[in-house]
């Protein structure tokens, strides 16, 4: 079996590459470890924390014990289904901040400034938002939208939000990120729509692009060319059990390699496609040497670099039986599904997050380094926990972490989870930022917007005031929002940390880039699904050899950002 490119990882970066490169004429054949995404839990956005916990469709990941968490063992999961963790996410849509792009540029992934990136986001995006804006896009493939906001507790948040002296913004993914406004979500006509609603199926139904499930083991490398993937088929779903909208074009992996006549692809997430270049024998020597692994290049950046963003709930009591909480009953729950299939309207066709901000968090920080998600009911982000009684919240976490930590392999065999170790919290930084974050949020609950609304604070609570007692709260409570990134950092060549060249080339082998999350640089200002497209579809034009031009626009910027923080 072979086809012109061969992708590993149908998630959010793959779908968007394979999709451009097969439409420019090409033979692409994606492989996929992941099944169906058929079913109303992936695709109602309302039952968001279900699949994230499900093995079917979770990679199960876990960290190491966390050492600056108290030893905490967190989940870490990532989707394992067709359109990747785009099918198991929350579907909250943040571009990032075009700072964040500059500072990739600055650190040495020249032609991924945000006015070189600017164009790819507008080229995926439909975007269905009250006015045109020359920011954002209109006919790409990726719809975005707004929830209804009927609940009156998402214009509390962002009327408090301005009591409290911030900024409101129409639309923090256009030029002005910092303030306090509407959520946007990849929601279409009430159901998720994922990287591979956006960009596969269509994209197999148009082109020659083919689907293939199976576990890919490694690079087949043969003279320091990558030709193909070796893969191991995946026994669980059969094609005939499938009931995807496109089953007949899932091919169950019958063969042990699929050969690439131009280039292999990487698009298996920050955690495997480290993990898949040191199984093929890219990564640091020493720890290659440690499974036995024969050595093709010595890059002592894979599987470095690893960040994400940690965050807490603010949760608070609700004096008005108005929330979400409702619903949380087998009565509750029942009565959203069945509204949401018959009608694919009210709790159940929204991610529930439509209101947001973005502030900094002191003089002298250019631009937002905090985000909050506010949820008219006081729950984990997982479903695992909530509060008895009507509460609403505010996730909120620092945006830009110094910790940094790694991915490592845990043997030489493809089906063992990798080592995954964040290092969260591991700076003097990261306790002041974050203690900072909590009080801000505490401040922004206060304001005359929710008097009418709350009763008191539920978590980290009234009495949790001084560093030490908040420093407990964040050791015990803070949680992965699943942001993983930067295990294969995309720099400038010569540096030895670097992984893949502003090519997205891996360095030291030919034929080889990986195009997803893991090379980012440096997290994003946001969510990560939005970018993580973004670079599927730009290393796309750069295997095409033909990138959009440059649009070099000014970001919103707080004129008095450096002696105010408001
Ligand atoms: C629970 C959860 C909630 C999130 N919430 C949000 C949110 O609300 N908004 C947002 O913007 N971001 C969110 N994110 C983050 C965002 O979805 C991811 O950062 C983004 O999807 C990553 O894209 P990717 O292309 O790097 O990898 P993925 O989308 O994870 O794709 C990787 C694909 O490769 C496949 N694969 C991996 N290894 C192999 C192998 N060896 N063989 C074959 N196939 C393989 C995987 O099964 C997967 O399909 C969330 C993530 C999670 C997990």
């Amino acid at each position: 079996m072979q086809a012109d490119f061969v992708v590993v990882g149908a998630g959010s970066a793959g779908c968007a590459l394979a999709y451009r490169l097969a439409e420019a004429g090409h033979s692409v054949i994606v492989i996929e470890y992941g099944g169906s995404d058929w079913g109303p839990l992936i695709r109602m956005p309302g039952a968001l924390s279900y699949p994230m916990n499900m093995a079917r469709y979770d990679w199960g990941y876990h960290t190491e014990p966390e050492p600056h968490l108290g030893g905490r063992v967190m989940a870490a999961p990532r989707g394992k289904v067709i359109g990747g963790s785009s099918s198991i996410n929350g579907m909250v849509y943040v571009r990032g901040h075009a700072r964040d792009f500059d500072t990739w540029a600055q650190m040495g992934a020249i032609g991924w400034s945000f006015a070189d990136v600017l164009p790819y986001f507008r080229r995926m995006e439909h975007w269905h938002g009250p006015e045109p804006s020359s920011w954002r896009g209109d006919a790409g493939p990726l719809h975005v939208s707004r929830g209804t906001r009927t609940n009156p507790l998402y214009h509390a948040f962002v009327d408090a939000g301005r009591q409290a002296g911030y900024e409101v913004t129409e639309d923090y993914n256009g030029a002005k990120q910092e303030g306090f406004g509407a959520f946007e979500q990849t929601v279409h006509k009430g159901r998720r729509w994922s990287a591979a609603d956006a960009y596969l199926k269509p994209g197999m139904r148009r082109f020659n692009l083919r689907l293939v499930q199976g576990l890919a083991e490694r690079v087949i490398v043969e003279d320091g060319r990558a030709v193909g993937v070796a893969l191991r088929s995946s026994p669980r779903f059969s094609v005939a059990s499938l009931k995807s909208d496109t089953p007949r074009l899932l091919t169950e992996a019958l063969v042990s390699e699929i050969r690439a006549r131009r280039e292999v692809i990487l698009a298996a997430s920050a955690f495997n496609s480290p993990k898949l270049l040191m199984l093929s024998g890219i990564g640091p020597a020493d720890h290659l040497a440690e499974h036995g692994i024969p050595v093709i290049a010595d890059r002592p950046g894979v599987g470095a670099n690893l960040q994400d963003h940690l965050e807490v709930y603010f949760q608070m009591r609700s004096s008005q039986p108005i929330t979400l909480y409702r619903y949380w009953n087998l009565l509750g729950k029942a009565w959203v599904g069945a509204r949401w299939l018959l009608t694919r309207t009210g709790p159940g066709a929204t991610n529930n997050f439509e209101s947001c901000g973005f502030i900094r968090s002191r003089a002298g920080v250019e631009y937002p380094d905090i985000q909050f998600h506010f949820l008219p009911l006081a729950v984990r982000y997982d479903g695992k926990m909530i509060a008895e009684g009507h509460g609403f919240q505010a996730h909120v976490g620092p945006m830009r972490s110094p910790s940094r930590g790694t991915v490592r392999l845990n043997g030489s065999d493809a089906v063992t989870a990798p080592e995954i170790r964040f290092n969260y919290m591991s700076t003097a930084e990261d306790w002041t930022d974050f203690r900072r974050a909590i009080r801000l949020t505490r401040e922004i609950f206060q304001q005359e917007a929710f008097r009418e609304f709350s009763a008191g604070e539920l978590l980290p609570g009234a009495n949790v005031t001084s560093d030490e007692a908040l420093d407990a709260y964040i050791r015990e409570h803070a949680e992965s929002a699943y942001h993983p990134c930067g295990t294969c950092r995309m720099g400038d060549a010569s540096d030895p940390g670097t992984v893949v060249d502003p090519d997205a080339r891996v360095i030291g082998v030919e034929g080889l880039r990986v195009a997803d999350s893991s090379i980012f640089p440096q997290i994003t200002n946001g969510n990560l699904n939005a970018p993580s497209i973004m670079v599927g579809e730009k290393v796309a034009s750069h295997i095409l050899g033909e990138t959009l031009p440059r649009d070099d626009v000014k970001p919103w910027i707080h004129p008095e950002w450096k002696t105010g923080q408001r």
